[in-house]
């Protein structure tokens, strides 16, 4: 079955639910059991089993069902949100005295966990150059556990070699995982490219219409019943109407997902021939850092990315072009309908690689919107950043 197909049935059973068309919405805590032999049998088996609402219910599996199915991965944990879902994948493998590789681009949250909390635990933390391919051999120590990697990077769009790197990250028996919201899991198969694990903000794409936090943690059989147990040791969990939406957003995903892609492409070819565009940070343009490696390595793209402005733009005309836009409200987080749109400066979030660019930079969030509107809106923008 192709993608589309897959994602419309996976996790659903409607045979054994009185062949209603979507899966019931469990609130549960207390799950009981008739008998000392059922209690110690379930107690036995509580990341398969439905054993308590934290370890998962029916609503949370289904839902992990189909993400695993969507990722290509064999099983998936649904948890509180996508940072819970990096912080506890990382957390589950590592311990004092071990060190971690770290994408330079990674989502700052990432790097303000690895900098802020895990050095208190012992556990050290290179950043890599997201360009570096399989020179990161030279960065790879005998502890080396976890090479974490995001493509294309936060903010910046790096596309990194993620084979190169994993061919390397194996040689020394270290794991690969990716930060693979921007990509969905749908526009990049995360483990046909030799990554261990997939992380995902469900927050944004999945979910789709900016109303859940949810991450989710994909991964192989081997890891699952480790990983489970480490993350409920922590308490982390999804909630069921978190579940339940996210589920009911894959269903619609690719076509939500063509539609983010086709307006990303039209407005970044747009701001590509503006005049006050110096660069266009989006994968599938040449601008971008390891565009070549997206063609070969991607399905397509999704609606997110970045531009670099002039560098004669004062930081209060580019307030006046931003404060007066209509469809591009200002907002973190991104991947629901709408169009968003974000200034912001590299600098200050970089360890190992310099940022070049002096213009102002802005990160742009293509939503569903008519594009002749998105565009005229940008146009009258332009305008008042040339007059300020
Ligand atoms: C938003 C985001 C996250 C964090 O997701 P939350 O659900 O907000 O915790 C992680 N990685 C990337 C790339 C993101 O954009």
């Amino acid at each position: 079955m192709k993608k589309e197909t897959k994602l419309l049935h996976a996790g659903r059973n409607p045979e054994n639910n009185f062949g209603i068309v979507n899966p019931p919405v469990y609130h549960a805590s207390t799950v009981t059991f008739p008998t000392v032999d059922a209690l110690h049998k379930a107690d036995k088996n509580p990341t398969e089993g439905i054993f308590y609402g934290r370890m998962g219910t029916p609503t949370s599996r289904a839902f992990e069902e189909a993400i695993a199915a969507l990722e290509g991965g064999e099983k998936a944990i649904a948890v509180q949100s996508g940072l819970a879902g990096i912080t506890g994948a990382i957390l589950s493998f590592v311990k004092g005295g071990d060190h971690i590789l770290v994408t330079d681009s990674a989502y700052f949250p990432t790097k303000k966990f690895c900098n802020e909390f895990l050095s208190n635990f012992g556990i050290e933390v290179t950043y890599y150059d997201p360009m570096i391919g399989s020179a990161i051999a030279e960065l790879m120590q005998d502890n080396t556990k976890i090479v974490f990697t995001e493509a294309p990077g936060s903010l910046t769009f790096e596309v990194q070699d993620i084979p190169a790197i994993a061919k390397v990250a194996h040689d020394h028996g270290a794991l690969v995982m990716i930060d693979n919201t921007w990509s969905a899991g749908y526009f990049f198969n995360a483990f046909e490219h030799g990554c261990d694990i997939s992380i995902q903000a469900a927050t944004k794409y999945i979910g789709g219409h900016s109303d859940i936090m949810m991450g989710t943690i994909t991964l192989r059989e081997e890891h699952y019943k480790m990983v489970k147990t480490k993350l409920n040791v922590l308490g982390y969990c999804a909630g069921p109407d978190d579940c339940y939406l996210g589920q009911r957003g894959l269903r619609s995903l690719p076509a939500r997902l063509s539609r983010h892609e086709e307006n990303g492409l039209k407005l970044a070819a747009w701001l590509k021939a503006r005049p006050e565009v110096t660069k266009v940070l989006h994968p599938a343009f040449e601008d971008c850092p390891g565009h070549e490696i997206w063609k070969r390595d991607f399905t397509g793209s999704s609606g997110l990315f970045s531009i670099v402005l002039d560098g004669k733009y004062t930081p209060k005309a580019v307030a006046s072009m931003l404060d007066g836009l209509d469809l591009f409200p200002m907002g973190y987080s991104w991947g629901g309908y709408e169009s968003l749109i974000i200034p912001f400066n590299p600098k200050g979030a970089r360890q190992v690689t310099e940022w070049v660019e002096d213009g102002p930079c802005l990160r742009v969030h293509a939503g569903q919107e008519n594009i002749d509107d998105l565009l005229e809106d940008l146009a009258k923008g332009f305008e008042r950043l040339n007059n300020a």
